[in-house]
């Protein structure tokens, strides 16, 4: 999501005429899209402006801009602790940058924090990919989960109509991007807040209905989605993404512990046998679809045999991947006011504990690839041996393959290829072309 507001706020300043510094340390504008899911994220920030604001001193020409999560969270605070900032600008002010930098060179320090209704996005992104494309759909998130610290920075639910996010994607596709990935912070909440029912009482404007939508439009070969909420997830969408072809088959469902007290005491609203009923129905209607998770270890109070619990439910649903953390307490959350919460060797040990089963199941799970012909969406060379190029199979596995094809041709970004895998490991393959 980071990844995307920074690829539009990178539009707007392109569009405004900046160009891009050969190095942070000589732009006379520099802006820190920040992030604050973590602490040690939120650390980061402040070395980085550190440096910035001691250039300034020197160069009062710089602007210096913070954006994102901890600008949201911190606000004026931030003002206080690095006078030499000119902006301090909330992820749902993305879309205003130009606005906000004309205050700026009017000679004032913004502060823009306020709720705000996210406005349309009428710039281009500066797309780090030509390939590969982020849509946001969904701004924002009403849930309450009790670690996170989205709600308080991102706002609340704002749904992007659907004929809006269609002439987004067709432009993208004119413009020969092949893959969309629809983005949003709990993407299953989409259309909750645009109007649309059926006679039923079926809302009409949701995930499923989107995808549906979206599906023809020509030039798009895959679409994905992320990130799923077990507790909005419904079989409606799994008989969607098994029946649409462009839709590729993987899942990124969070389940973050494998105990439902601890699913309860994180305000999720599922219990972990909810979970594997999902999981079930995927691979039922989609055999050989990739899942993967997010999982939080050393939640406050959780026991060893809670820990256990989880470690239980990687092995036994076999995941691709799970992104895993040791649980972070962040500022206005409810969680991180408890008194129960654990010493950092705990949380030290069981992330250590996870990361390890993590690694075995995916290997593991991914050797049921060797031999196998996949289809690669060729993204570009890989940065590590300018030999091989790289891409990603239908299920999100990142995939290696020499450069040249038989004729001793060159394959082209945004090819869709079949590639010959000879070679697993835990996050990556290797192959041999084939066509
Ligand atoms: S659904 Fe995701 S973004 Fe929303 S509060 Fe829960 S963890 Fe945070």
């Amino acid at each position: 999501m980071n990844k995307a507001d920074s690829e539009r706020m990178a539009g707007i300043l392109q569009s405004m005429g900046y160009t891009e510094a050969e190095e942070e340390i000589k732009a006379d504008l520099v802006l820190y899209n920040t992030c604050t899911i973590r602490d040690n994220a939120e650390q980061k920030v402040y070395s980085y402006l550190g440096r910035q604001a001691k250039r300034k001193k020197n160069n009062p020409h710089l602007k210096l801009i913070i954006a994102g999560c901890v600008a949201q969270q911190e606000g004026e605070r931030l003002l206080r602790r690095v006078p030499e900032i000119d902006l301090v600008m909330g992820p749902q002010h993305a879309n205003r940058l130009e606005t906000l930098l004309t205050q700026v060179d009017n000679g004032q320090q913004v502060v823009a924090t306020e709720d705000h209704q996210i406005l349309e996005d009428l710039t281009t992104a500066r797309r780090d990919s030509k390939i590969c494309a982020w849509v946001n759909v969904i701004y924002g998130c009403n849930e309450r989960c009790t670690y996170c610290v989205v709600p308080s920075v991102r706002g609340k639910e704002q749904s992007r109509i659907p004929e809006s996010i269609h002439s987004e994607i067709e432009g993208l596709a004119s413009r020969g991007y092949k893959e969309i990935t629809l983005l949003g912070q709990n993407i299953d909440a989409y259309g909750r807040d645009l109007p649309g029912i059926t006679k039923e009482g079926r809302r009409t404007n949701t995930l499923t209905d989107l995808l549906h939508y979206i599906h023809n439009i020509k030039g798009v070969e895959r679409i994905r989605f992320a990130t799923s909420h077990p507790r909005y997830f419904s079989s409606r969408l799994i008989d969607a993404c098994a029946q649409l072809e462009k839709v590729c088959e993987h899942f990124h469902i969070p389940f973050q512990s494998g105990n439902n007290e601890i699913l309860k005491a994180m305000g999720r609203g599922y219990t972990i046998e909810k979970y594997k009923k999902i999981i079930a129905r995927i691979r039922d209607l989609i055999p050989n679809a990739s899942i993967s998770g997010d999982a939080i270890v050393a939640f406050p109070g959780e026991s060893e045999a809670q820990f256990k619990d989880t470690l239980k439910i990687i092995d036994e649903l076999q995941f691709d991947q799970v992104n895993t953390a040791a649980y972070s307490p962040r500022p206005n959350t409810p969680a991180s006011n408890w008194p129960n919460q654990l010493p950092e060797e705990i949380k030290v040990k069981r992330l250590k504990e996870i990361n390890h089963l993590v690694e075995l199941t995916a290997r593991k799970r991914n050797t049921r690839y060797q031999g196998l012909i996949e289809e690669v969406l060729v993204e570009g060379i890989n940065p590590k041996d300018k030999t091989q190029l790289m891409g990603r199979t239908r299920g999100n596995r990142l995939t290696f393959f020499p450069r040249k094809n038989l004729q001793n041709g060159s394959y082209n970004p945004g090819e869709l290829i079949k590639v010959k895998i000879t070679e697993v490991r835990p996050f990556s393959l290797s192959g041999i072309t084939i066509n």
